[in-house]
């Protein structure tokens, strides 16, 4: 079945851009986005539950960063480099506005926010943060750049009535 794939994904699967879309150019509506993003979130749960719902989102989100990293970042070692160049691009593509707020490089952890945030800014009040997506995505990144597997968590969002989404992200340790 692995080697029988339908949907692999590839950067190329993008498109070209420029060619397909020589009037409306590589621009949509967010609500378009939010439109897929939430449709597929609805269905998804009624087949196969939350849980593996959000495993899912995880799991996509985990894919996207580390292709996102491959294809749009230039790689380094210097963390000020890495999140300089990563705030521009997701500024520039609209994805949102990054802020590293607390960096522990010894012990692996960190504290970053982003504002405007594509998923969740603007959205209703909700009783659970929903940025799951964007756990997966942060941790791809962070292990592109250090080769380090990160666990990252949410811990405030705008649905949860912040005005930004929070990350917590922490290195895994290799189990002694
Ligand atoms: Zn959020």
């Amino acid at each position: 079945m692995t080697n029988d794939r339908k949907y692999k994904f590839s950067w190329e699967l993008l498109g070209d851009i420029a060619a397909g879309r020589p009037n409306l150019g590589n621009k949509t509506s967010l609500e378009v986005y939010r439109l897929l993003l939430f449709t597929f979130r609805d269905v998804l749960e009624t087949h196969v539950g939350t849980e593996m719902t959000d495993k899912i989102f995880h799991e996509a989100g985990y894919l996207s960063g580390k292709e996102f990293y491959a294809n749009k970042l230039t790689p380094t070692k210097d963390l000020g480099d890495f999140v300089r160049e990563l705030q521009q691009v997701l500024k520039d593509m609209g994805i949102g506005i990054l802020r590293l707020e607390q960096a522990d490089v010894e012990t692996g952890e960190f504290v970053l926010t982003i504002s405007e945030d594509l998923d969740c800014s603007g959205l209703p009040e909700l009783d659970h943060e929903i940025c799951v997506y964007d756990e997966g995505f942060i941790a791809a990144l962070l292990e592109s750049f250090s080769g380090i597997k990160f666990k990252v968590k949410e811990i405030d969002c705008w649905c949860t009535g912040d005005r930004t989404c929070r990350f917590s992200a922490k290195a895994v340790k290799a189990e002694a």
